[in-house]
């Protein structure tokens, strides 16, 4: 196997298995949450090839490794892999977080929708309860995201995806839970929704999905789960159409660090002070 491990002796290792991961913030984020709680753990960051992902694990494992978070592209391999899922990572069908309970069996959690959840109500003060909510997407990130968004009892959630089927199938996955509704952009058509969560990988290539006009109240909110140092494509369009409230994913992406932190080490971090740090030089 090709995959290269840098455990530090004397310390809990804990990892970040994806490909690509070299632009991974994690490291960084993990390396602030240990310092600001005193505790004792190394982070980094593990480029897995496409078809060794449950053999780096193990070979984690063996070599004493504590705990791990998943990217992409194997969220949904992870999921597999793990013997034993927490309720919200076995209803996403995705992992991001995972650890060795006794036996040494793989325990998996998902922890980026209630970082998501967590970023818009707790740090941005905005509501989900009672609003009529839309999902851009139906890839591994609106998969993890969903039942966090559900349990914050929105009136409506629709997804809309490029390829519907993707969007219908996940809508027929949720709806023993919650009746999420499905269609392709064009189905979107007349619709008014107060707030736009977009989980598409669009603004990575520039781009937003065609979302018929009039679809975004502008007195509601817009979130691209993606963050980069100038507004997205997609808040660029949500500007352009006067959404007072644009938040890009940097602060989803420490918030489930922290909840990542909260599951291992038993301590939940501040999240404030790092956001700010990435924010201001790290981006
Ligand atoms: P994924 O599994 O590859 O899914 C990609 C999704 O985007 C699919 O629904 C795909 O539609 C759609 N899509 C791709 N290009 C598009 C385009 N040009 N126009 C319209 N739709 C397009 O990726 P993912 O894991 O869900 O990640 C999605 C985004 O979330 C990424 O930008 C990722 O960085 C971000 N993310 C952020 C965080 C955070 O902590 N902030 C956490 C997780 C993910 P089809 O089904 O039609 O292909």
């Amino acid at each position: 196997m090709s995959v290269n491990f840098a455990l530090v002796a004397g310390a809990d290792n804990y990892c970040l298995f994806g490909n690509p991961v070299a632009h991974s913030k994690s490291p960084r984020i993990h390396a602030e949450f240990a310092r600001q709680t005193h505790q004792n753990i190394h982070y980094s960051a593990v480029l897995v090839p496409e078809h060794e992902f449950p053999e780096a694990v193990r070979k984690f494992q063996e070599l004493g490794g504590c705990g791990a978070n998943v990217t992409l592209p194997f969220k949904q391999e992870a999921w597999r892999l793990c013997a034993q899922r927490q309720p919200r990572a076995h209803l996403a069908g995705a992992v991001n977080t995972l650890w060795f309970g006794a036996g040494g069996v793989i325990v998996g959690d998902n922890t980026d929708g209630a970082g998501l959840v967590r970023d818009i109500t707790v740090n941005r003060g905005l509501q989900l309860r009672d609003i009529d909510l839309l999902v851009l997407g139906a890839g591994g990130a609106a998969r993890g995201v969903i039942p966090a968004l559900v349990e914050a009892s929105p009136r409506r959630i629709v997804i809309a995806n490029r390829t519907p089927e993707r969007a219908l199938e996940l809508a027929a996955e949720f709806g023993a839970v919650f009746p999420v509704e499905a269609c392709g952009f064009q189905g979107l058509t007349g619709q008014v929704f107060d707030a736009i969560i977009n989980a598409t990988s669009a603004s990575l290539q520039g781009q937003v999905p065609p979302l018929p006009a009039g679809v975004i109240r502008a007195a509601g909110w817009c979130y691209d789960l993606m963050y980069a140092r100038e507004p997205t494509a997609f808040l660029s369009w949500a500007a352009d159409r006067g959404v007072s409230h644009r938040i890009d994913g940097l602060g989803m992406l420490v918030e489930q660090a922290a909840e990542s932190f909260w599951i291992w080490r038993g301590i939940r971090p501040e999240t404030a002070p790092v956001i700010k740090l990435l924010r201001v030089n790290g981006r």
